[in-house]
């Protein structure tokens, strides 16, 4: 069992948190979400409804029931349980659908006129705001900094670069930004995993201040043809994002899926979207200057290619090594013609608009990508080949067995 205290706030330093004294299996802990103080009316300590949506997947994979003390908005409940839990169980039937022990309650009256979204600066993310100008509040959450990093130090430096990037962005494109800060990715649980939850914890940080919003859209990382509802709960819920964003939308405040057209077409737009050129950050590297690798992660090779595909990366110069790019061209044509062969959704997707430009390519370059990714197969399939394998089994028992004797 989930039991989920009555949550309450609290205001310390400039800062106000709304907590939660949440129980599981005897396994007691505080947790909590702060904001500026000034964000301080907004906080929601009327409902649980942000600490239910927070645990739901973490019940529905251990298997627990959730008993809430303070009542849970009627509407969430009965979407949540009807037209979320109940099709996902019935698709996944080995997954948990945990009963909900709680009073229900009207929607929270408040005045929030706010219009939110995420300020990942990805790709995915700046896409909503080039599409919908009339945002004004980007946020950043203190949870996605690198689910698998664990020393704090990095986690520290990774959150500061973050709320850094937002807030030049924001600034230049003059919307407010709400930090959240919070507790509940650190270990309050001692196997929680967030990785493939991302979803959930975006919705508990947005109900922890659904005072504040009334539209919040977040960025869809799919394109429509990969939505899914089979998937199971320890993959990454996004996947089913269309299914549970319409299942948490109240009157109040309404949660949109944006963007699920392809990645390439959502590129197109950032190309003529001028902040884009100054702060877009895909890079999966930890850097600690917070700023694009360029060449080092699969990520930023891939958005290049994409911007050379639409024609665009001497337009991108502010926030990638362009002429690193213009010297090394043959690599990233290389991690393309790789991903034609592998069939990757990417590349694909790339093909109708890079296979000129890899065919102009000179015969010294093709030659040099051709070596590459066929004597790499080749090295890989001699590797795989049972008769070189034998042999070698061969030879290191062989070369073992002289050790024993020696
Ligand atoms: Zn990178």
């Amino acid at each position: 069992m989930i039991s989920i205290g009555a949550p309450y706030v609290t205001k310390d330093g400039g800062c106000a948190r709304l907590n939660s004294r949440v129980s599981i299996d005897g396994y007691e802990s505080v947790v909590w979400c702060e904001v500026d103080g000034k964000y301080s009316p907004f906080l929601c300590e009327e409902r649980s409804d942000a600490f239910l949506l927070g645990f739901l997947p973490y019940a529905m994979q251990f298997r627990h029931d959730i008993q809430c003390d303070a009542p849970v908005t009627k509407r969430l409940r009965e979407q949540l349980e009807e037209c979320f839990v109940l099709p996902y169980c019935t698709v996944n039937p080995m997954t948990y659908k945990p009963r909900i022990f709680c009073e229900v309650a009207d929607e929270v009256t408040h005045g929030g006129r706010g219009i939110g979204t995420g300020v990942s600066c990805g790709v995915d993310s700046l896409h909503v705001f080039a599409t919908h100008p009339e945002i004004t509040h980007g946020c950043v959450f203190n949870m996605f900094v690198r689910n698998h990093v664990r020393d704090e130090e990095t986690r520290r430096m990774l959150w500061r670069n973050m709320r850094i990037r937002a807030r030049r962005f924001c600034d230049e494109i003059g919307v407010e930004l709400v930090e959240v800060d919070t507790n509940f990715d650190k270990g309050i649980l001692p196997d929680l995993k967030y990785e493939y939850h991302v979803t959930y914890a975006n919705l508990f940080a947005i109900f922890a201040l659904q005072k504040l919003f009334s539209v919040y859209y977040i960025a869809s990382g799919y394109g429509a043809d990969q939505l899914t509802l089979n998937t199971s709960i320890d993959e990454d819920c996004a996947l089913y994002d269309h299914i549970l964003l319409p299942a948490v939308s109240l009157s109040k405040i309404m949660i949109r899926l944006w963007g699920t057209e392809r990645r390439i077409d959502k590129v197109k737009m950032l190309v003529n979207y001028p902040p884009a050129m100054h702060h877009l950050n895909v890079c999966w590297e930890t850097e600690c200057d917070g700023k694009n690798c360029t060449h080092r992660c699969g990520k930023c090779k891939r958005t290049l290619l994409e911007l050379e595909a639409l024609d665009a990366v001497d337009k991108f110069a502010d926030v990638f090594d362009v002429e690193w790019y213009k010297s090394h061209r043959r690599e990233y044509m290389l991690e393309y013609y790789s991903g034609v062969r592998r069939c990757e959704v990417y590349a694909m997707e790339l093909q109708p608009l890079l296979h000129h430009k890899f065919k102009m390519l000179c015969l010294g370059d093709r030659l040099w990508i051709y070596l590459h990714y066929w004597g790499m197969a080749a090295i890989v399939s001699i590797l795989r080949n049972r008769f070189i394998r034998n042999l070698w089994h061969f030879v290191r028992d062989k070369i073992l067995h002289r050790r024993k004797n020696a």
